[in-house]
């Protein structure tokens, strides 16, 4: 494994947090950034309730719940994180804030059984809010689990939603990591910090004393040491195939800890998460708290809208993993940490020089320079692995061509893996 590489950002952040949870309407897509198709459960004009589902995963029984009560609407088209135009249901907002009765219920956490909390996962659409889009619950319901990782150290330049999140909630992601625990019945919990996040660690500090089975493990600041591969070989000196669960690892990130907190605690679905607005382009930078469903274009309004610049670059996430947007009429849906706003100031697609700089900085050890070469052969495609890029980035952000490189493995992943 290559070693991860030091990407200088200026993380000097506000540990506010500002909050959008007044939108006029909310769009909920039918279809997610990994392909998956939803069927909405509501029709045109029935009214809904804040946390009644609104449309499912059949293939998994998976909800997507209103962040707003009011009433439904269909036929509009919105762009997701991938740059995708997905149809939607929307709901438009009453500002009641209406919750079924239903909601109201809290069950007493002590009580929790390891199925009722499997359960609760599903029934609440909590799902991995580092980027990644998928349902907690499909990991939680694995047998014999020994360890909890909580993912809290966030390593792309720019975004710093979990820092806040860590800095404002520490006792709660403390109490949320000893109920999982003690649910699950697993022997220990690790959290996973960057050592220069000293605003974090102390808060960690301030409470973890009291809870004798989690402890704190610092890692360097350096991309991408937020790789779960990377944060559970540092938190406990195991490595995996193909799933943390094979060695009996769940991995899970702070800000979906902290969502299950306030599942727990409050039985509330999964309807608004905290997200990084930020970058050259944007007047005030902040986290801010919104509702999923929201559009970017209102947030970043709300907020005092753009700076001037000559060429801007919107993109959903941050500038290593995320992808660039043609606009910024995109849909917050719960897998987008950050909304970055930058100038585009590089020439592009200058003629490949073979310097070998793409292949040195790969973490997973593969040739993204053959693989761009080799794009159209899929024979040899096939034993080059673009199946195993994780999509960091490093190779587009090395590259002194300013070739977009990673999208060319993403490519050829896609192939090889449709093959
Ligand atoms: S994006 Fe993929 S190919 Fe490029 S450096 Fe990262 S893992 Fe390697
Ligand atoms: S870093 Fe860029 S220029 Fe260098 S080998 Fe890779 S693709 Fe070619």
């Amino acid at each position: 494994m290559n070693k991860p590489i030091r990407i200088k950002a200026n993380n000097k952040i506000s540990y506010d947090i500002e909050k959008y949870i007044k939108p006029e309407m909310v769009y909920i897509p039918l279809e997610n950034k990994s392909g998956v198709t939803y069927k909405h459960l509501v029709k045109e004009g029935e009214y809904v309730y804040k946390g009644q589902v609104v449309a499912i995963n059949e293939d998994i029984n998976f909800p997507i719940h209103s962040s707003v009560s009011g009433y439904a609407k269909f036929g509009s088209n919105k762009i997701i994180g991938t740059g995708k135009k997905i149809k939607c249901v929307v709901i438009e907002n009453d500002y009641k804030e209406k919750y079924q009765k239903s909601r109201m219920i809290k069950k007493d956490i002590s009580s929790y059984t390891k199925e009722e909390f499997v359960n609760a996962l599903r029934e609440n659409g909590i799902t991995g809010l580092g980027g990644s889009d998928f349902p907690t619950f499909l990991k939680y319901q694995a047998d014999n689990i020994k360890y909890l990782v909580v993912n809290a150290v966030e390593c792309e330049p720019y975004v710093s939603c979990d820092k806040v999140v860590v800095h404002n909630y520490a006792e709660e992601i403390l109490e949320a990591v000893d109920h999982i625990i003690e649910i699950m019945k697993i022997k220990k919990a690790v959290i996973v910090l960057k050592e220069n996040n000293t605003d974090g660690i102390k808060e960690i500090n301030k409470y973890i004393g009291t809870y004798p089975n989690i402890k704190l493990k610092l890692v360097g600041d350096a991309y991408p040491n937020g790789w779960e591969r990377l944060v559970v070989k540092n938190a406990l000196g195991i490595e995996y195939d193909k799933y943390p669960t094979e060695k009996g690892v769940i991995v899970s990130n702070v800000s979906t800890v902290y969502a299950i907190y306030e599942m727990l605690k409050y039985n509330r679905p999964l309807t608004e998460r905290v997200i990084t607005i930020t970058g050259p382009g944007i007047k005030k930078k902040c986290n801010v708290r919104v509702k999923i469903g929201a559009l970017a274009s209102e947030v970043i309004a709300h907020l005092d809208g753009y700076k001037d610049l000559q060429k801007p670059i919107f993109i959903a996430g941050g500038p290593m993993m995320g992808n660039s947007l043609p606009n910024d009429d995109v849909i917050i849906t719960k897998d987008i940490n950050c909304l970055l706003v930058i100038e585009d100031h590089f020439e592009k697609n200058l003629p490949c020089i073979n310097c070998g700089k793409c292949t040195e900085v790969c973490p997973v050890n593969i040739m993204p320079v053959f693989i761009m070469k080799n794009r159209d052969n899929l024979d040899n495609l096939k034993n080059l692995h673009p199946d195993k890029c994780i999509e960091c980035g490093l190779c587009s952000f090395t590259c002194p061509s300013k070739i977009e490189v990673r999208e060319y493995v993403r490519i050829a992943k896609a192939k090889v893996n449709n093959k």
